[in-house]
């Protein structure tokens, strides 16, 4: 039987970390964790609840109410708000910015990762987020800090809702991830930054298949080396 592993990757937003994460982890066989999700969820839970995205008190205080699950459908990662399946909900930009919020809040943080830990307990995992490799797996096995410059990563997110139907103008996609990115890396609690042992990757001119191949043969070499 394999033995456990965990790959860790963490970048800004629109780095292409999701669908590399998921594809790395349908290669080897290993369970897809998407942390962003989870974080949105909250989000959604916060502006449901008419809670304002600039009170960190009052989010501290209600984060406990949150009844955020995580359950795997037909292979796929679903996440549920109070027993409400609201994978697609949470993609809105709204949402997007609300997890933002939400996220800078010690309180959000430590229980997320508390449920992150948990799901990831006993499991061959792949996992994309913000601080996985810096805070949430410290030992994982891989560590990759995936990255793309803010014009390439705008243009995917804006291809990305126009195919979802939202046809959000390319300026304001850029402007929306360029806060986010700010948000993300001035935060005091885990803020976005790339673990020491990360192996950092630029996707701007690779091809989805080109990065998934490069993250398994770095995850393949670590292994072999361990026989
Ligand atoms: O990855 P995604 O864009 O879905 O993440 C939404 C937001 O959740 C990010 O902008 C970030 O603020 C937050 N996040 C985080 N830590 C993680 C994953 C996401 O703070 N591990």
């Amino acid at each position: 039987m394999q033995e456990p592993f965990s790959i860790a990757i963490d970048g800004p937003s629109g780095a292409g970390k999701s669908s590399v994460a998921r594809a790395v982890a349908r290669e080897l066989g290993a369970m897809y964790l998407d942390t962003g999700a989870m974080y949105r969820a909250v989000g959604l839970y916060m502006i449901k609840h008419g809670i304002p995205l600039d009170d960190t008190r009052q989010i501290a205080e209600n984060c406990r109410f949150a009844d955020v699950s995580v359950r795997y459908e037909g292979g796929r990662q679903k996440i549920y708000l109070a027993g409400e399946d609201v994978s697609e909900a949470i993609r809105t930009a709204q949402a997007s910015l609300a997890a933002s919020s939400v996220s800078v809040v010690p309180e959000v943080r430590r229980r997320m990762v508390d449920l992150q830990r948990e799901i990831a307990r006993g499991h061959c995992v792949v996992m994309d987020g913000r601080d996985i490799g810096t805070h949430v797996l410290p030992d994982a096995t891989l560590k990759i800090f995936l990255t793309a410059s803010a014009p390439v990563r705008a243009r995917r997110r804006h291809s990305e809702l126009l195919a979802k139907g939202m046809n959000e103008p390319y300026e304001k996609v850029l402007r929306e991830l360029i806060q986010r990115d700010e948000t993300d890396t001035r935060r005091s609690a885990s803020p976005l930054r790339k673990a020491e042992d990360a192996v950092e990757v630029d996707s701007s001119e690779l091809s989805l298949s080109e990065v998934v191949e490069k993250i398994v043969s770095l995850f393949r070499a670590i292994e072999r080396g361990k026989k």
